[in-house]
């Protein structure tokens, strides 16, 4: 029988879907031994850092997650960051095989005059402060201004319109970290445009997330009926509509013929408008946008321009990886082909391989992919102990899966009392309290 170490590095969706990957090809003659590694003091990434709380059926593929974890052979290590507590070098020396599946976590810029003005933000930074990310509790948002502004017409620009959007009673009951919370409960917010830069047709939005914004109890929501008539004579004109392009002009129509009702909040969708400078004296205070056009499927640019006056801007237009030293990098992803690292013993799952596109589940499918790859790779077994030793000698201190438990349902029974589904911790000394093992 072989048995074969094998290093995760991240411990969210794609990360998962390749221990789970690795677990379905075991037999009685090949065995793997699964170490992941996360930086964070906690497990399952995006799932925890990036849905948002108002979604938290999205949120259940968790259990699926702790299922693979308590399958034998698997081991987590949080609190571990590659590049500062082990290296790139070490990993791939200790193990058969080191699979990264970091993500993509910084946010594209639109590089405009006026981005880097208080109020100006990336989703990259507003979705983990909600979510209560440790490193993000911190990022100043300011809501003390009527109207705000989003950019992008993807799942992350809705994401972050209906956060700031919904009346926050209905997050009263969510995992929302409970200092965004009790910003949004002060919010001065009533109006959030969306800008997508090309027309309705071509909005990257599914259409699970556009039929929903009907139900928001509290907040008007509003798309222009004339815009998409236009955009589905446009689709027409190019051929047989897609199924999911004609889904979401559908769901879009049903928005814009839905008189609805006059709530103080309202949430409204523009197309064909690119912003090309924020203006202010220190801080927000207004859009420059031009009026797109679209040529062979791309925004070009026209001489028109209009204002929108507006305290908060958040631009939520993709994502980059964030390097780590030792593995080559280029077009914010890992440079990979089918998720192998020439002349490695590296491989990359996720959106660190493919960039940040797909849902969650998406990442099942290419992982095991990946998987197939190293797996017909593999030739003698390496015979070592991992990281455990290393970590040992050099006193960091980790969260193991026994550790991250109790850590789990310490936050689950505090959020109990309140019907949230838990109170997470924000703070990494209170989240270490809960490690035993390699305490130096
Ligand atoms: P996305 O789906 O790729 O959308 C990015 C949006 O930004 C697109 O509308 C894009 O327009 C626009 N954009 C890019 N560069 C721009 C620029 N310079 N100026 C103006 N607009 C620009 O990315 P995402 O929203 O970050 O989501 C990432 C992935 O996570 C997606 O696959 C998404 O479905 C998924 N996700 C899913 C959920 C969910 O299931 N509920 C929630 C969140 C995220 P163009 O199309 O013109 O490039």
């Amino acid at each position: 029988m072989s048995t074969f170490s094998i290093a995760i590095v991240g411990a969210g969706p794609a990360g998962y879907f390749a221990a789970q990957a690795l677990q379905n090809l075991q037999t009685d003659q090949l065995k793997f031994k699964i170490d992941m590694i996360e930086k964070l003091p906690t497990p399952w990434g995006l799932v925890r850092s990036g849905v948002a709380p108002d979604h938290p059926k999205i949120k259940t593929v968790s259990k699926v997650f702790e299922k693979i974890a308590t399958t034998v052979g698997f081991q987590l290590f949080c609190n571990v960051e590659l590049g500062k507590d082990i290296s790139t070098d070490e990993l791939t020396s200790s193990y058969d095989a080191v699979i990264i599946a970091t993500g993509s976590s910084i946010g594209r810029k639109l590089n405009i005059p006026g981005e880097n003005l208080r109020g100006s933000l990336s989703a990259a930074d507003f979705v983990p402060w909600y979510n209560a990310h440790p490193d993000y509790v911190n990022v100043e948002v300011p809501l003390d201004t009527d109207t705000a502004v989003v950019i992008g017409a993807g799942n992350v620009a809705m994401d972050v319109a209906r956060m700031l959007a919904l009346e926050p009673r209905e997050l009263d009951i969510t995992d929302t970290a409970l200092h965004a919370l009790d910003a949004l409960h002060n919010s001065k917010i009533r109006t959030v445009h969306v800008f997508g830069r090309r027309g309705p047709e071509h909005a990257a939005f599914t259409s699970p997330e556009l039929r929903e914004l009907p139900k928001l109890e509290h907040t008007n929501v509003v798309i222009d009926k004339e815009e998409i008539k236009e955009a589905i004579k446009r689709a027409k004109s190019a051929g047989e509509i897609p199924k999911d392009v004609k889904s979401n002009l559908d769901a879009m129509m049903a928005i814009a013929i839905n008189l609805g009702a006059n709530h103080e909040r309202t949430l409204n969708f523009h197309f064909l408008a690119s912003p090309i400078e924020i203006k202010g004296e220190g801080k927000v205070e207004e859009i420059i946008f031009a009026v797109n056009k679209v040529q062979d499927g791309k925004a070009v640019q026209t001489e028109e321009t209009f204002a929108v006056k507006a305290g908060l801007f958040v631009s939520a237009i993709g994502y980059e990886s964030e390097p780590v030293e030792g593995i080559p990098y280029s077009n914010g992803k890992v440079e990979n082909v089918e998720g192998r690292v020439s002349g490695t013993n590296i491989y990359v799952v996720g959106w660190a391989k493919r960039g940040p596109s797909g849902v969650i589940g998406t990442n099942k499918s290419d992982s095991a992919t990946v998987i197939e790859h190293l797996v017909s790779d593999l030739r003698e077994p390496k015979m070592n102990n991992g990281i455990i030793n290393l970590l040992k000698e050099r006193g960091v201190v980790h969260i193991s899966q026994g550790n991250w438990e109790k850590l789990n349902s310490a936050e689950v029974a505090a959020g109990s009392s309140s019907g949230k589904p838990r109170i997470k911790f924000i703070d990494r000394k209170e989240m270490l309290g809960f490690a035993d093992s390699l305490r130096p």
